[in-house]
């Protein structure tokens, strides 16, 4: 055998006429070529040996692989998937989802032109995000408000436009790492301002912010600790006493929530009112989180501070799109009508009544016991929690009621059933599936029974 008993890239490309019908002849082509280089190589060895260490495929697996390689291109990366993990604020599955407003916004903004940066009045140009902005004053009582990408983007650039070349004092226990690698130091070095760090990991007080200051600190930075909590012997200053400093305060806010958490059972997460009464510059928080909106970076706080963000060239390169914008201005109508906990997925599902919660968890496992007894598995409502999740309210849960199939290997459940066409992402405790209804749409309810029942079906037939 050598590589020459490879066929050439034409004759496989002879017997490939579905494979071109599906994909077109210059994908397929470089397809093919693609699985002979690795054949090829496979072939050689890791050393490249001149004669072969392994066998040379034919030209069907060859075209099966070519096609394996096109199918997997054509999977969108980006699928829905059924959370039935209970967090809300799931950052791995898209934290929000959106009000279908928000949706019916996105897609009108979408299909054709649109007002973005126009004035329909006057017929000439008009600002960008003027209308969120105005929603976002508001309903938070700043005086100005500015809407970017994310909230990352939004500290860096409060944090540049306001501190470059001269120094941020902040809490060392404020010095967080959030998911995805947003560490507020290296934001902070990124901003080209200094950072002071001040106090110590557990107890930071104002006096030590006190002694640190010099004409050269321009800001005093406040960071939620977002997904991690102290515990014990710990103290940090209020919002209003660092902001007797007399330096502009950011306050990453993180979530930021508009809504107060304690009316459904929770601790109360600060919201961005509070933090504009207590004097904040300027508070910076999240679309996705807790508003329960699009991607987006919300800054509001003094007139004179948000134009001087609006201002840095950098503000242009973190502006939101569109889309963006069309759904986040939705999504604060909400707020403004007072109907966010009726209207918003994110709210809905934190004030969803347990009663409620405790019936759909029934209904399913009514819907499923009769595959399950052929399956041999065992279906149960059982008292569980929920968390928020998305650096919001650490360590907080709710109470629920959850779906629990008790099965053999149940993470070889769970992974079938992230494998169906519905995917269903669910959690496993011990012996245990469990599926948490609290974020699981009505609508989305069809679709995951039947990818159990698809599950439980393969584990009669095919015992894992
Ligand atoms: C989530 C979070 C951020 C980052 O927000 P993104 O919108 O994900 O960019 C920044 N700071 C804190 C404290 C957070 O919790």
């Amino acid at each position: 055998m050598s590589l020459r008993n490879l066929p050439s890239v034409d004759r496989l490309l002879a017997q490939a006429s579905d494979v071109i019908q599906a994909y077109g002849r210059p994908l397929t082509t470089q397809a093919l070529r693609d699985v002979l280089a690795e054949a090829r190589a496979q072939a050689r060895g890791a050393a490249g040996n001149e004669h072969l260490v392994a066998p040379l495929p034919d030209a069907g697996e060859l075209l099966a692989r070519a096609r394996a390689r096109l199918a997997a291109l054509r999977t969108a990366r980006l699928r829905p998937v059924i959370n039935a993990t209970g967090v809300i604020l799931h950052t791995n599955l898209g934290r929000a989802p959106l009000a279908a407003s928000a949706l019916a916004q996105i897609e009108a903004a979408a299909r054709g032109y649109s007002t973005l940066e126009y004035d329909l009045a006057a017929g000439e140009r008009g600002q960008r995000s003027a209308q969120a902005e105005a929603l976002l004053v508001r309903l938070t009582g700043a005086e100005a408000a500015l809407v970017v990408n994310n909230n990352a983007a939004a500290v860096l650039l409060a944090l540049t436009a306001l501190a470059q070349g001269r120094a941020v004092l902040i809490a060392r226990g404020q010095l967080v790492e959030i998911g995805g690698g947003f560490r507020v130091p290296d934001v902070l070095k990124q901003s080209g301002a200094r950072l002071v760090e001040v106090g110590t990991t557990n107890r930071t007080h104002l006096q030590d912010y006190a002694s640190a200051l010099d004409e050269q600190v321009a800001v005093v930075l406040r960071a939620h600790h977002s997904n991690f909590k102290i515990i014990g012997f710990a103290t940090e200053p209020s919002l209003a006493e660092l902001c007797s400093l007399g330096r502009p305060v950011v306050d990453d806010l993180g979530s930021g929530a508009l809504l107060d958490t304690a009316a459904y059972g929770l601790v109360h997460e600060p919201t961005v009112q509070e933090s504009l009464a207590a004097g904040a510059g300027l508070v910076c928080f999240s679309g996705d989180k807790l508003l329960g909106g699009p991607q987006a970076g919300l800054i509001v706080g003094r007139r004179a501070l948000v134009d001087q963000l609006r201002r840095h060239p950098l503000a242009r390169a973190v502006r939101p799109d569109k889309l963006c914008l069309a759904a986040l201005h939705a999504t604060l109508l909400h707020y403004a009508r007072d109907e966010a906990t009726r209207e918003i997925p994110v709210w809905r599902m934190l004030a969803a009544p347990l009663d409620g919660l405790a019936r759909r968890a029934q209904a399913w496992a009514a819907e499923l016991a009769p595959n399950a007894a052929v399956a041999g598995a065992r279906v149960s409502v059982t008292a569980g929690e929920s968390t928020v999740g998305g650096g919001s309210l650490p360590g907080e849960t709710l109470p629920t009621w959850l779906l629990a199939l008790e099965v053999a290997a149940p993470n070889t459940f769970a992974a079938r059933l992230r494998a169906q066409p519905a995917p269903v992402v669910a959690r496993v405790a011990g012996d245990r599936v469990l599926l948490d209804p609290r974020t699981v749409a009505e609508a989305e309810a069809p679709a995951m029974l039947d990818s159990l029942r698809a599950v439980l079906l393969e584990y009669r037939t095919n015992e894992p």
